[in-house]
């Protein structure tokens, strides 16, 4: 279990001071500038030792991220690119570090494009997130004030300058690509890759593009030191996390926790266990809505992290929202509604994503009634491998992975189904 002396956002939930007066009592700022004139190289070799993973989902070491940008300084600019899209379903983690706590994510700009040699950064913005967007902007504004941004940065001698940028709520603009093209100003569709960012990004220049909460725990993890943040999790999986947990529990909740916690010990000490108890466990949904269902009993002795989920589960930690649903689920129908999701959100620019999104969502609406053919449940299956893999972006794998899991998992109850109404009509 995760100290409250070992928290990295002291304000998750409002409860505080959110101003920059607040945010320094807390020890947010503090030598920011004896941080920077360590020097890119060492700023760099400690968010690799510390083993941080990329929190938006994929989960890619940050240092080496980082490392990936040109070192030389030269007359084309860099560009750290912050996303704040946030749009998988289930996933709420960064929207109350945004309202509550946005000078960790601010400062954390600062340094993360010092570390990469931008002196500009764009925080990306969902463009659901009003409130959000206020808060973050009137503290980005107090920043500004305070000296801390601009020429001359929190007396760094390093110019920066932070933009907040408003989206316009398409789930796909929470694809790094997708979002950078929206951010030039046109239409939010994934880039093909090569080139990657880091050498093609914004305007053609080099880009990196991270989450929210990785670049929000940087300030913490150099002042406190890469051992004690890799001191949390197993190894390849450390640090602390924030989960976003909802559905069948009975108080759901966001909360910073250890890496590699057990999800009964999560389950139980933050939202006062499963709705009518573990019994009464269905399934889960461990990463947001992308990422596979687990059958609930395969799920009791998981822990959270990136490997077991992975390896031992064949899901995936994702972004750490993980929805539980209980036994007055009907997973069938769960399933098909992300399924309708991803279609709606499909760009339309490559064949499998834009037909297969829909041709999935028809199929699952027949399951849910009852109506398809039982033949039509490996049909479905195959659609979805002719997806997976064949596509631009990730989507095609989003919307292919609920629906493979839910065969794997639930095929008996979808058969049922079938039969079930196939007997009430004869
Ligand atoms: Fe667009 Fe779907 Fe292709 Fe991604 S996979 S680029 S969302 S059509």
């Amino acid at each position: 279990m995760l100290m409250d002396s070992d928290r990295i956002f002291t304000n998750l939930y409002g409860m505080r001071d959110r101003s920059l007066r607040g945010a320094i009592a807390r020890g947010h700022w503090d030598s920011t500038a004896n941080i920077i004139h360590k020097g890119r190289e060492w700023i760099v070799d400690q968010i690799k030792a510390s083993g941080l993973r990329g929190r938006g989902g994929a989960g890619f070491p940050v240092g080496v991220k980082w490392s990936f940008m040109p070192v030389a300084a030269n007359a084309r600019p860099s560009y750290l690119v912050v996303n704040a899209d946030e749009s998988e379903p289930g996933t709420c983690k960064d929207r109350e570090i945004i309202r509550h706590d946005p000078h960790a994510l601010i400062e954390g700009c600062l340094i993360a494009s010092f570390a990469i040699g931008a002196s500009v950064c764009y925080i990306y913005i969902r463009g659901e997130y009003i409130r959000e967007r206020e808060a973050l902007q009137s503290a980005i504004d107090e920043a500004y004030g305070a000296g801390l941004l601009g020429s001359n940065a929190s007396r760094s001698g390093w110019n920066f300058d932070l933009y907040l940028h408003h989206g316009a709520g398409a789930y796909i603009c929470g694809e790094e690509t997708a979002l950078l093209e929206s951010l030039e100003g046109r239409r939010g569709m994934p880039r093909m890759r090569p080139p990657f960012p880091a050498g093609s990004g914004l305007y053609g220049y080099p880009t990196t593009v991270n989450n929210v909460e990785s670049i929000a725990v940087v300030p913490t993890i150099l002042r406190r030191g890469a051992s004690w943040f890799s001191s949390f999790g197993r190894p390849n999986n450390s640090g602390t996390k924030v989960f976003s947990i909802s559905g069948h529990v009975n108080t759901p909740c966001v909360v910073e926790e250890s890496m590699s916690i057990p999800f009964e010990e999560l389950i139980d000490r933050h939202c006062g266990g499963v709705r009518g108890g573990w019994g009464n466990l269905l399934a889960v949904i461990p990463g947001g809505s992308s990422t596979p269902c687990v059958r609930g009993e395969d799920m009791r002795g998981a822990i959270m992290d990136y490997d077991y989920l992975r390896n031992d589960l064949r899901s995936g930690f994702g972004t750490a929202a993980i929805i539980v649903m209980d036994k007055s689920t009907d997973i069938v129908k769960a399933i098909w509604r992300l399924s309708k999701f991803y279609q709606h959100e499909s760009c339309g620019q490559c064949t499998p994503c834009r037909e297969g999104t829909g041709w999935i969502s028809r199929i699952m609406a027949r399951l849910v009634s009852g109506e398809a053919d039982i033949d039509e449940i490996d049909l479905l299956y195959a659609l979805t491998t002719q997806i997976e893999g064949h596509t631009i972006c990730g989507l095609g794998e989003a919307a292919s992975w609920p629906v493979q899991a839910l065969i794997r998992n639930f095929r008996g109850e979808l058969e049922d189904r079938v039969r079930r109404r196939r007997g009430s009509v004869a």
